[in-house]
């Protein structure tokens, strides 16, 4: 459809894209409005950033990672972020509109692969994942059926639903099962209700088969890559042992019947609708959507088994994204035996 070349134009769309992300990642976990102000800041010295400093990636190595105006160090998170982003739009660029011919995949997968990279982030620090985020892949995917559905395309449906709503149940019930069987088995919290919601999200998008192959993904790179992080975060406590005492506070696991009322509202979108209408939010969930622990920068402590779980199911959802079809054809034949 589009010559090569122009898979350059889509990583640069990207890149700007991920600028923003990074403004969604430092204001979303506290509270400040994406669009207030309106200008990007030094979260050191609050100068105002004029336009060279807007233009992704340049910006940051014309600099050397510098603040213009304070010259403390920018954290290299703005730069990797809009790499990432980048990348990953001029994966789904080449995909759908160099090889292929589909914009509305290239643009549902771009968003999709957006919203999975602020998530990720934000989890990494702040471990959580906000409601905005999930509730916009889960639209994302909602819009794409509907794309699917004006091309009368027979992937539309699924089990006689739209397969958008198909594959949504199908992320919600799976990690909500996990935490609901973690929490019999073990009387511990195994799993996060971010992570629940963005697997709605998650499976919105990638359709069930996909959906389920990406939690299987992310299982897979959680053993591996939490098993080094463990390891490397027990030496560090070590070391933090000898500093003094830990003020550990007593541990209270989440009652079933909330994890219950929690899981059928997730069902429900009432976390998605509940951000236009908050009264509704905090009717079934007890809480402000829009409340914010107060959140500064080092101060988010880690015992020394937690790993958050939503940045693998994240990467496990971009994984499938882009290998799609080699993955699910090669479950496919060893389902089938042929392998
Ligand atoms: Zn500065």
């Amino acid at each position: 459809m589009f010559p090569e070349w122009t898979v350059l134009v889509g990583f640069y769309i990207g890149a700007a894209i991920g600028s923003f992300l990074n403004v969604v990642i430092y204001r979303m976990p506290r509270g400040i409005s994406l669009g207030n102000p309106k200008h990007s800041f030094c979260p050191n010295c609050n100068h105002q950033l004029g336009i060279p400093d807007l233009f992704p990636l340049l910006s940051w190595l014309v600099q050397f990672g510098k603040c213009r105006y304070c010259r403390v160090k920018v954290p290299s998170r703005y730069f990797w972020v809009e790499m990432v982003t980048g990348s990953l739009w001029g994966i789904f660029w080449w995909q759908n509109l160099v090889a292929g011919t589909d914009p509305f995949r290239f643009v549902a997968l771009a968003l999709f692969a957006s919203a999975l990279v602020a998530a990720i982030y934000i989890d990494l620090k702040f471990f959580i994942i906000p409601d905005q985020v999930n509730a916009a892949m889960l639209v994302t995917g909602l819009a794409y059926n509907a794309v699917l559905f004006a091309q009368h395309s027979p992937r539309s449906m699924m089990w006689g639903m739209p397969v958008a709503v198909a594959g949504a149940l199908v992320g919600t019930v799976s990690l909500w099962a996990v935490a609901f069987l973690g929490r019999l088995a073990f009387g511990k919290d195994a799993m996060g209700h971010g992570d629940i919601k963005m697997t709605r999200g998650i499976g919105a998008v990638l359709f069930p088969a996909a959906a389920l192959a990406s939690i299987g993904v992310a299982v897979i790179l959680g053993a591996f890559l939490g098993i080094i992080q463990i390891l490397a975060r027990r030496k560090t406590q070590d070391e933090a042992k000898d500093a003094g005492p830990e003020d550990e506070g007593e541990y209270v696991p989440e009652s079933l019947g909330s994890l219950l009322k929690c899981g059928l509202g997730y069902l429900l979108l009432i976390d998605v609708f509940g951000l236009f209408v908050p009264r509704l939010y905090e009717w079934w969930f007890g809480e402000n959507p829009f409340a914010v622990e107060a959140v500064e920068d080092e101060d988010v402590e880690v015992g020394a088994t937690t790993i958050p779980f939503g940045p693998y199911l994240a990467l496990g959802a971009i994984v499938l994204a882009i290998f799609e079809k080699p993955i699910l054809t090669a479950v496919e034949r060893y389902i089938n035996g042929e392998m």
